[in-house]
Order: C-alpha cells, then structure tokens, then sequence
C-alpha cells in the first residue's frame, strides 16, 4: 500500500470540477474523485464518473509501445456534453508535456478557428485517435491505432456529440476508413460509425494550416459548413 493510498485521499468532484488532464494526473497519483449522489448530474451527464474511469485506464495503458516514451497520456479536455467534438490524430511535444490535445501554436490557432463561429475550446470536446504521442511526432503507426483506437470509440460514445470535426488528413482516414485525398473528403457531411449516425466534417489540422497558410481560406469555407451544420443538427433536435 502506498502512502497515498493510506491517506485515502478524495476529491469532491461537485466543488472543485475537473478537466481530464487534471484527472489523469490524479489517477496517475492513485487518487479516486469522489461525487455524491446528490450532486450527480441529469442522464446525460452521467458519463462523467464512465469518462473518469476511462481516463484512468488510459493513465495505466502500457498496450503499445508509446507507453515507453510518453511524459504522460493525453486523454482529452472540454465539454463533456458537447455538441461538436474535434478529433486529431495525436499528441505533439507540447501536449505531451502539458497533458492536454492542442496546444502551442497549432492549439491556438485551433482556438482561432473556433472564435470565428463563436465557438471555444471549453464549449467543444477536443481528443486525438492517439492518447500518447509518437517520437518525433512521426505518423501514428496501424498498430498503435488498432490498440489505441477503443479508448476513442468509448469518449464518443459517452460524450453523444451532434457533430465529428475529423482535424487533419490522418484522424478522418482512421474515422471514415477510406484513403481519399483531404481534398476529397473536404466541404460534405460523412457519417461516422457502425451504423452512420454522428455526421462528420473533414478539415485541414492546424498545424498543417501553419505550414500551408494559403489554405486558410478554405479551411473557412469548413468552419462555415460546420457552423450551418450544427445549427441545422440543434435545430432539428428542437423540432423533435
Ligand atoms: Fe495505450 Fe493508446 Fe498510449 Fe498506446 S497510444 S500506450 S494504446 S493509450
């Protein structure tokens, strides 16, 4: 028994709220997060205390080779019931360092992007296919998708996003499984899952938009057709 576990250590959930970086630090710590009944949160909430969890057991996930180089897990920060849910393809140096999907400079120009349709990272869910980041920031390899690829499922299964923004290349190969071009997959809604019922927009990954900023003006014509869609899809679920 560590001296941690000794102190039996908890942490009120309903007084001090949580991002997932501070909770995977917590677990990494052996720390539970305690939340009583009464504060427990309507049905659609309720996903908090699975996500908990699921944070913790990618704190622990040793099942690829990623587990040897990481700083720590990059699991994912926002809004855990949020309509939009943004996915890259994995964590970079300073999101290993910081436990957190996009930040330094890629992070803030995401942050941009989401300002211009009246959006912000704390309004939006933001995870990667990979909860570890691969050496050199090389391209994840199949083998750490295939492992790695369950965790995401469960985050979008328990959050319910309305709307998929697939950030880059890569994410919206492993989401939509195809190998078309960006180009191709670019300005039309996808459906994602087994049974095709989140839609999905494809876009340019800032950090790719860095490189290439002559591309930011149809990276615009993306966070427009995102915008129409998801006052279409909130829309449609007021008409309900
Ligand atoms: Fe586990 Fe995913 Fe990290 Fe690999 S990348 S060690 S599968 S959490």
């Amino acid at each position: 028994m560590t001296s941690i576990d000794a102190l039996k250590i908890t942490i009120h959930m309903s007084k001090y709220p949580m991002e997932p970086s501070q909770l995977n630090y917590l677990s990494a710590m052996g720390i539970q997060p305690w939340q009583s009944k009464q504060s427990m949160p309507a049905p659609r909430v309720q996903p908090m205390e699975t996500l908990v969890n699921l944070c913790a057991s990618v704190a622990h996930c040793t099942a690829c080779i990623l587990h040897k180089t990481r700083t720590q897990t990059v699991f994912g920060v926002g809004n855990q019931q949020a309509d939009l849910m943004l996915i890259g393809e994995a964590p970079g140096f300073y999101e290993d360092q910081k436990g957190e999907p996009f930040v330094g400079r890629a992070g803030q120009l995401l942050n941009a992007m989401l300002q211009a349709i009246g959006l912000d990272r704390r309004t939006v869910y933001i995870a990667n296919i990979l909860k570890c980041r691969p050496p050199n920031n090389r391209d994840p390899l199949p083998d750490e998708v295939s492992q790695c690829t369950g965790f995401l499922t469960k985050q979008i299964a328990l959050i319910q996003p309305k709307l998929l923004l697939a950030l880059g290349r890569i994410a919206a190969h492993h989401l939509l499984n195809t190998q078309a071009s960006l180009g191709q997959m670019r300005g039309k809604l996808h459906s994602y899952g087994t049974d095709n019922t989140i839609p999905l927009v494809v876009t340019y990954h800032p950090a790719y938009l860095l490189r290439n900023p002559q591309d930011k003006n149809k990276a615009w014509q993306d966070l427009q057709l995102i915008h129409r869609s998801l006052n279409n899809l909130i829309k449609k679920e007021l008409t309900k």
